[in-house]
């Protein structure tokens, strides 16, 4: 029997992010108030004005693949039978960059420049995951 995903911990700063995606397959990033950037990862304050008015938007959850590994080893036991593992730099339609895996039938296909879009299988990975 595989075992399951490890799940990301749950705090104040990342819960509204975490139970978006766990629950209803969604992106959601913050936008400051302040200054209008778009934040990723979860934070309390902006890295730009550090204004800590920063409300909650849901993203369009498109992308575009910036760079890419394939891991061959991973660090836990629940992946082993998915390897390789495409875990990218992804440039979000939004603005912020985040690192994310990808679910591709064939890993030869993923590039530099490639979109990708959020995965639909909702509840079924830990964190926002995404597909060509
Ligand atoms: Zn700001």
């Amino acid at each position: 029997m595989t075992p399951a995903y490890p799940q990301p911990g749950v705090d104040l700063d990342n819960a509204r992010f975490i139970i978006a995606w766990r629950e209803r397959g969604r992106l959601v990033l913050q936008r400051c108030r302040g200054c209008g950037a778009m934040i990723f990862y979860p934070r309390t304050m902006c890295p730009g004005c550090w204004s800590p008015d920063l409300a909650w938007v849901e993203a369009s959850g498109r992308g575009v693949v910036v760079s890419y590994a394939l891991v061959h080893r991973p660090n836990h036991e629940s992946f082993n039978g998915e390897v390789p593992i495409i875990l990218a730099e992804i440039a979000l339609a939004e603005g912020p960059m985040m690192i994310a895996r990808i679910i591709a039938n064939n890993p030869a296909t993923i590039r530099t420049g490639l979109s990708v879009k959020l995965v639909s299988d909702v509840g079924r990975y830990p964190l926002p995951t995404f597909t060509t």
